[in-house]
């Protein structure tokens, strides 16, 4: 059967889903998208309120994704960068730690600040020099440890692991223990390392929006929710079944775990994360950057201002505030906890912002644990029925993205 035959089932309008269905449509391929909700996107959503973007989750786009980088129009997105570093909340102020081969003139603030020593800043360095010049190929097969090990192994100090890694590297996977292999953390590495963490303008939702403008209107059905699969054919919620040469489940990983007999996949083990919205009437950064927790205690992980990146994110004369708290922490007054907290962050500016809306995330990223990710195929076939999706490479947009290209690419393989 050639290409241009084949009719795809898709189950899941996420990332993972609309790369497969991209890859099967320019090849000649007829394909349906089923997205239970009412926009595709997944996990990678922007709503609007008030004139305020606000992404499901706080979340960044690094522009030195390979794949994400042949598949996306870059430019379309307008991509706007955050500075390459971080300022730190420490018990004596707010410091600054900034990757001094892009931002040279901080060296000295970078190298004073109390964040580490000396010595772990030069490490932070012949890391990055390393790591550039390895491939992607080259880091999976490194051996395959905790993030935490990892980072002992390398020489790094308590002082840097706990006062700088376990903020900013917790804010992307979403736990402090570091307990995510060092693979996704070196390749994660990398990508700081070769480019910049940025937002689209008219923010992250964009992403999946310019992936679905490049398929055909009738591809994608939502609010299709599918709830029993088979090979060749999916039902839908009203009854409904269609038939296909091939179907594949773009779900999350406990999603897929549900739809498909108990042997096919594991359900994962989840990351959550909460994250705050806050309107104010200026800026309390000025800057387009990440401000970590680095005492070690208290909620916040990381909190930044969107519309210092990308303005559109509030209306004019306005500031957006996200504020990220690892977990999904008792819901009783987190707004007036966080404030008060981030009063000693920030000063009593906190004390005018508006709260516009609170995201607790359950099923953020899939855990990642030593072991797991960033190898093999990055989709699975069970049953004459293929699984794609975040959980089956690595928990990013990368991740996603090569795992329905992937999944498109063994569809197509003449049978
Ligand atoms: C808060 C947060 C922060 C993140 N930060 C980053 C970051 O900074 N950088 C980064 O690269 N990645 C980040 N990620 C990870 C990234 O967003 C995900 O790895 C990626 O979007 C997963 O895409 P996916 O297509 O595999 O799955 P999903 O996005 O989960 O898509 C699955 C789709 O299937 C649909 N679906 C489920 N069940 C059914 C059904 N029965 N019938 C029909 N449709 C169904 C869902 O509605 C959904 O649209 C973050 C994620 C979150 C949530």
């Amino acid at each position: 059967m050639s290409a241009s035959d084949k009719n795809v089932l898709i189950v899941g309008g996420g990332l993972a889903g609309l790369a497969c269905a991209i890859r099967l449509h320019e090849a000649g391929a007829r394909t349906t998208i089923f997205e239970q909700s009412d926009d595709v996107g997944g996990r990678v959503r922007t709503d609007l309120m008030d004139g305020f973007l606000l992404d499901r989750g706080f979340q960044v786009f690094l522009d030195a994704y390979p794949e994400a980088g042949h598949l996306l129009n870059r430019q379309g997105l307008d991509l706007r960068a955050f500075k390459p570093g971080a300022l730190i909340y420490t018990p004596s102020g707010m410091r600054r730690v900034m990757d001094v081969t892009r931002e040279p003139r901080h060296f000295m603030a970078s190298v004073l600040a109390p964040v580490g020593s000396l010595a772990d800043k030069l490490r932070v360095a012949a890391l990055k020099m390393r790591l550039m010049r390895v491939s992607r190929e080259d880091t999976a097969a490194h051996e395959d440890m905790t993030t935490e090990r990892y980072l002992e192994r390398a020489g790094f100090t308590p002082s840097m692991i706990d006062g700088f890694f376990r903020s900013f590297y917790g804010g992307i996977f979403l736990e402090r223990d570091l307990h995510t292999s060092s693979r996704m953390f070196e390749f994660t590495f990398k990508m700081f390392s070769q480019g910049s963490a940025t937002l689209p303008s008219a923010g992250m939702g964009a992403i999946p929006r310019q992936l679905a403008s490049r398929l055909p209107a009738d591809t994608i059905r939502l609010g299709a929710t599918v709830t029993a699969i088979q090979s060749g054919r999916v039902t839908l919620d009203s009854g409904e079944q269609c038939h296909g040469d091939a179907v594949v489940v773009a779900t999350d990983g406990s999603t897929a775990a549900g739809l498909l007999p108990a042997s096919a996949v594991d359900a994962p083990f989840w990351r959550s994360v909460t994250c705050l919205y806050f309107a104010a009437p200026r800026s309390p950064l000025r800057e387009p950057i990440i401000a970590l927790n680095g005492t070690g205690s208290g909620l916040v992980n990381n909190v930044c201002v969107p519309s210092d990146v990308a303005p559109d994110y509030a209306p004019p004369g306005q500031a957006l505030v996200s504020v990220s708290v690892l977990g999904t922490v008792n819901p009783e007054g987190l707004e007036s906890r966080v404030l008060s907290e981030l009063e000693a962050w920030l000063g009593s500016t906190v004390r005018a912002w508006r709260h516009l809306r609170t995201y607790r995330i359950e099923r953020a990223l899939p855990k990642q644990a030593p072991g797991t990710g960033l190898t093999g195929p990055g989709f699975r076939k069970e049953g004459g029925v293929y699984l794609c999706g975040d959980h089956l490479w690595s928990a990013s947009i990368e991740g996603a993205l090569i795992s329905g290209l992937r999944t498109a690419d063994a569809i197509l393989q003449p049978s």
